[in-house]
């Protein structure tokens, strides 16, 4: 059997593309240099994927940004604005991704969204009346000779046409139907000149098949085939999927003539039930994804065998061993990891060792016939993985997560009489003031942490210096006039790892790098076993932040949804047993605080969107009816005068409102001066029970907003929003400001509530 690759990571092993871009962006090397060392990466992961023997190898996976902005660029969907700068075609690309402010102008960068469900963002194309859509650029090409030149035959990639129309932003009038002939030439033209070239197979990225698909979006996707693949020649084409499965348009797809069709086995929940059902066309070959290509485990070769025999029963009688989506979603190696011991090492897989698993993979699946594979020595060893494995298994932690009873998921008195009571106890003004949680981290803070972590210093005098930054902190808010304070966050490096690194159960790597946008790559941390909390972890900066102060004081935590979705999620047990694991944890470090005398408590969901499933008919079966009770469970144990706040951004919310209230919190506060303040529609339709504080400016920009600007902003949420709901704040967390920007920010933010208080 043979096997394939959908894409490969491209940041390079030890981030080299990372660092080389920012030197390119700050102007220490040249273009030149920057194309050396994105050529040295290519030829690096090529090497690899040749060693291990993979058979059909990617090109043209390699982005300097991003993949569907590479697309865009190839086609001539190039905004005038960027054309305008009169840049190198590398700084045009780069102002399109990152915005460009200089001698040539003045524009911003195109809008960035999450990729499908991952933690990944590509660039939105734009189209307008005037995009002339034609095959423009060379990389594709360029980069199949490149490899071939390095010995190495490859299948070019790129992001199909569906996809790109449909992740597109059509800017004037026009539409999809507009330019499906335009897109059906450019790629009948990619597929002819790849044919001149003798490429023996190109693969086309639709991954927007998974997602629920109207009979229009049907229509278009055939169409825009059946007329591209007439020029296919000897070229063959493979169509690939993933992230979920193609249930809306199995037939359609297999009916086309492509050549090979790649399928996601491990997200895709039905796709092999669809494989089943209607049998796969003896013409095709079917790239079948079994290796999962988001998470860093092994893979369970017994469970991968299994789908591969029954899709030979089912009649699939080409089958190549495939990873369910491309390797740019997990780390490069696990060789760069030198302090993981062994005994945790052998459970894990990054994108190079995925490449050994296919090819064992591959070697059993020839022996599946009789049950051979069961002798195989990679087999035997791969079994004894999961069967020896207990995942440092807390008996307790368990017994906890059975014993949770319904009534843990409520909080009691309910809403109106909790809102009342703390109306009373607080008595603060109309349109409290506020903020998200963390204040600039300034260079003194990452210093002092670094010193720290590197024993340089003190425990002491750590805490010393952040106690005195908190201290600050407390003061200059009162300064300006805030009316609900926090600590400012000093201690934390981030939100999700500050708390990973304080319970049981989770693990950090040291290199693990994936590629999050253009050249920021976060670290996820994994979580390994069943977690608990070891010992208090917010408590000691909280009470001493209170002390310092007779206004109130939010103590600052993060969710268990948002911990378990930006973490490497264990595969032995379900993410909703993770995750309530995790909302135990977090529900002790509440009532701690609350024990030590915190009386508003504020627990961040930032990224409880993110793994909203991609179809909407399975948001609440698969993911919103345990999210949203993990929340409640967090908070359902404090008192009737104890205020609960919870924060969310990155994302939309409108079509989640009612979920959202569900959570029960009593306040909320979110990103919404970017999503032109439609989610205030949706509150206002939904009748949002909930306090909110939508954030009046944005905080993704130095920029100082003025008391006007703000009064303006306020002006509209109250004609959606209940004087006694509105709160104020800022959109995010302060963190990424200069201390600056953040005071003349906050003193406008306050003059404009008084302003408003003094209008009612
Ligand atoms: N409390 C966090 C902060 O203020 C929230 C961060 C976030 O929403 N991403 O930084
Ligand atoms: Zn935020």
């Amino acid at each position: 059997m043979k096997t394939a690759v959908v894409g490969f990571p491209r940041v390079g092993k030890n981030r080299e593309l990372k660092f080389a871009t920012e030197k390119y962006f700050k102007g220490e090397i040249g273009e030149q240099e920057l194309l050396n060392e994105a050529a040295q990466i290519r030829k690096y992961n090529l090497s690899k994927e040749n060693a291990a023997g993979i058979d059909y190898i990617s090109s043209g996976d390699f982005s300097f940004y991003d993949g569907i902005l590479d697309t865009a660029f190839a086609l001539n969907v190039i905004p005038a604005r960027y054309k305008a700068l009169g840049l190198s075609n590398l700084d045009t690309y780069f102002a399109m991704a990152r915005g460009y402010q200089g001698e040539k102008g003045n524009v911003k960068a195109l809008a960035m969204k999450k990729w499908f469900n991952t933690n990944y963002h590509y660039l939105v194309p734009e189209i307008d009346d005037d995009t002339e859509v034609k095959l423009v650029g060379t990389k594709l090409f360029d980069e199949y000779d490149e490899a071939l030149a390095n010995g190495v035959l490859t299948k070019p990639v790129i992001a199909g046409p569906f996809t790109f129309l449909k992740l597109a932003r059509f800017t004037g009038r026009k539409n999809i139907a507009d330019y499906t002939d335009a897109f059906i030439k450019a790629y009948s033209e990619i597929l002819v000149k790849v044919s001149e070239k003798n490429v023996k197979w190109i693969q086309f990225d639709e991954p927007f098949l998974v997602r629920d698909l109207t009979e229009d979006d049907k229509k278009t996707f055939v169409s825009l085939y059946e007329k591209i693949l007439s020029s296919k020649g000897e070229v063959k084409v493979l169509l690939q999927t993933y992230f979920g499965d193609v249930r809306d348009i199995y037939s359609e797809l297999t009916g086309l003539s492509f050549d090979g069709i790649g399928l996601d086995f491990v997200e895709g929940r039905k796709t092999l039930e669809l494989v089943e059902k209607n049998g796969f066309p003896k013409d095709k070959i079917l790239f079948a994804g079994v290796l999962n290509g988001k998470n860093i485990w092994r893979n369970n070769y017994k469970a991968s065998l299994n789908v591969i025999g029954k899709l030979q029963t089912a009649g699939a009688e080409n089958i190549v061993i495939s990873t369910s989506c491309s390797l740019l979603h997990v780390p490069y190696t696990l060789e760069s990891e030198t302090k993981l011991t062994q005994e945790y090492i052998k459970h894990f897989s990054f994108a190079e060792e995925k490449l050994l698993e296919l090819k064992e993979l591959a070697v059993c699946a020839d022996a599946l016939a009789g049950d051979a594979y069961k002798e195989l020595d990679i087999y035997k060893k791969n079994e004894l993985l999961f069967t020896g494995r207990v995942n440092s298994a807390d008996e307790k932690v368990q017994e906890r997560v059975r014993n949770i009873k319904a009534s843990d998921y409520t909080r009691l008195p309910e809403f109106a009489e909790r809102e009342k009571i703390q109306k009373e106890s607080f008595a603060l003004p109309l349109f409290p003031t506020t903020t998200i949680g963390s204040f600039p981290q300034t260079a003194d803070v990452k210093t002092e942490r670094k010193l720290f972590r590197k024993g340089e210093i003190s425990e002491e005098e750590y805490k010393t210096f952040v106690k005195k930054k908190i201290a600050d902190c407390i003061k200059l808010q009162e300064e300006i006039g805030l009316d609900v304070l926090v600590h400012g966050e000093y201690e934390r490096n981030d939100m999700v790892e500050y708390f990973g690194e304080n319970l049981e159960g989770y693990l950090f790597t040291e290199k693990a790098w994936v590629q999050s946008y253009g050249t920021r790559c976060v670290k996820p941390p994994i979580i390994w076993g069943d977690v608990s909390r070891k010992k208090p972890i917010t408590v000691e900066w909280s009470v001493y932040a209170d002390s310092c102060t007779d206004k109130p004081v939010k103590g600052m935590l993060t969710g268990p949804v948002t911990i378990l979705n930006w973490s490497f999620p264990r595969e032995d047990i379900s993410l909703k047993e993770s995750t309530l694991q995790i909302a135990l944890a977090i529900r002790d470090e509440v009532l701690d605080l609350e024990a030590n005398g915190i009386k508003i408590i504020q627990i961040d969901e930032a990224a409880l969107r993110e793994k909203l499933p991609l179809r909407k008919s399975d948001w609440n079966s698969e993911y919103l009816d345990w999210a949203i009770p993990a929340f409640r469970l967090v908070q359902s144990g404090v008192k009737a005068d104890t205020q609960i706040h919870t924060h969310m951004c990155y994302s939309e919310f409108t079509d989640i409102i009612p979920a959202i209230d569900a959570m029960d919190a009593d306040v909320i506060t979110f990103e919404a001066s970017r999503s032109d303040l439609l989610i205030l529609d949706s509150l206002k339709e939904n009748n949002f029970k909930t306090e909110v504080g939508p954030g009046v400016y944005d905080i993704h920009s130095p920029r100082v907003p003025s008391v006007e600007e703000i009064v303006n902003a306020l002006k509209l949420m109250r004609e959606k929003l209940d004087d006694h709901k509105l709160w104020i704040n800022p959109d995010c967390g302060l963190k990424t400001r200069g201390e600056t920007e953040t005071k003349a920010s906050l003193i406008n933010m306050v003059e404009a509530a008084k302003i408003l208080r003094e209008s009612v």
